[in-house]
């Protein structure tokens, strides 16, 4: 039987449920296998050091490459609209193969200044300390990131919708500033993900997701990738990914190429579940601000239309006396789990107090840096996740939660 094997031209369902993937050849087995070997026998000929791969070679050892690992890159590479993909242990994983790939000392780069939190701090300290220049940015402000610009910029760093405020950033405007300085940019979609935005069509050179989040979508396997054109990709694997050692783990692949095949689905009740509850916070009596892309309240509204075919599922709100109500809804809550992350089947909701993160984790250079926080944060959010359950359910369980 012959097969497509590329799906580059099927639905977005098409893709999701078999890019990537094909009946094991020995055993015809539908579903894939998984690979777990780290080495592989070989030929006497075979390059005992990593400058010497060439694609398509053999397998060699797993850290290299591995055949479940590329099976999971393929997929990623066809649902973001890529040329490739690598894959990583984490997100963290594959921003610190990215910068490590991208920046040597001397070298300068323009990161979004509100931004996932370990991104945040490895900005601020360590990325200094190998003499990399970083200026923290408003990605969302195009003047202060055209200012921002050295003659030694060699990237810059946004994510959008940004996390924790949810906050979006202009990816084709970037781009643009991007190119005109001869730097890089990359986008962390984790929020967008791919069923909303697609960087690469927008200008971006590379898109980096945590796959622990929607992609996995289930809240048990870690992972990362870095997607853009092969001639980035090709060196970076080589330079930083095999070396640095970030690999993702065979079984973590396998689980989240079984995610996947439902990602497109999911994505849309994560759409619909979100817009309810939002709809519902914003009118409940506690709730001071709403914040959600899909909302008209929402302050880039437009921009969202414009840049997200799918609007996540991920809002923050704002009560009076946050503290106290986080407290409350650790304790009271039924369904919803009082934890960090994001992006899982179940939903998953945290006290993000301004305070804090102001101590270790977002260091405002401007006091019109800390009132765009402001304007989206006040002093903390409850950053919730919707996942995939009853809707009318999640509000029962919000409403107890939230009473005296
Ligand atoms: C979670 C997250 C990361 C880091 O991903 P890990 O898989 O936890 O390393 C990066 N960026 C964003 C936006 C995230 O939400």
């Amino acid at each position: 039987m012959s097969r497509i094997t590329s799906f580059q031209q099927t639905g977005e369902q098409t893709q999701a449920v078999h890019a990537g993937e094909n009946p094991d050849p020995v055993t015809n087995a539908s579903s894939p296998n998984i690979v777990m070997s780290t080495t592989y026998v070989v030929d006497a000929d075979t390059t005992f050091s990593v400058e010497g791969l060439e694609e398509n070679d053999q397998w060699i050892y797993t850290r290299w490459g591995n055949p479940t690992v590329h099976q999971l890159e393929e997929k990623l590479a066809v649902l973001e609209e890529a040329e490739t993909a690598i894959a990583f242990a984490s997100g963290m994983g594959a921003i610190t193969a990215l910068f490590f790939h991208l920046l040597k000392a001397g070298d300068h780069a323009v990161v979004s200044d509100v931004a996932y939190a370990a991104l945040s701090e490895m900005t601020n300290e360590l990325i200094p300390n190998l003499h990399v220049e970083i200026t923290k940015v408003d990605t969302s402000d195009l003047e202060a990131v055209q200012a921002a610009l050295k003659p030694h910029t060699k990237l810059i760093y946004v994510e959008t919708p940004c996390n924790p405020i949810l906050r979006l950033t202009d990816i084709a405007a970037i781009a643009t500033i991007a190119h005109g300085t001869g730097a890089k940019l990359a986008v962390d979609s984790t929020f967008a993900t791919p069923a909303a935005t697609k960087p690469l069509s927008l200008g971006a050179d590379f898109v980096i997701h945590s796959l622990t989040k929607y992609l996995g979508g289930h809240g048990d396997a870690l992972g990362g990738v870095i997607l853009g054109k092969k001639a980035d990709l090709t060196p970076l694997r080589k330079k930083t990914a095999i070396r640095l050692g970030g690999s993702l783990s065979p079984f973590n692949a396998w689980l989240i190429m079984r995610g996947i095949a439902t990602f497109p689905i999911r994505m849309r009740v994560h759409q619909e579940n979100a817009l309810k509850v939002a709809a519902w916070l914003e009118q409940h009596p506690k709730v001071k601000r709403v914040i959600y892309p899909g909302l008209p309240s929402h302050p880039q509204h437009e921009l969202a239309k414009r840049q997200m075919k799918n609007f996540s599922g991920i809002l923050t709100f704002q009560v009076e006396d946050g503290q106290a109500v986080a407290r409350r809804l650790a304790e009271k809550l039924q369904i919803i789990h009082y934890a960090v992350s994001l992006g899982h089947h179940r939903s998953l909701i945290f006290y993000l107090h301004t305070e804090d993160l102001l101590q270790t984790t977002f260091k405002f250079a401007t006091p019109a840096q800390l009132s765009s926080w402001s304007a989206f944060a006040g002093d903390g959010i409850f950053r919730l996740s919707v996942g995939l359950e009853d809707a009318a359910d999640l509000i029962i369980d919000l409403q107890q939660a939230l009473e005296d």
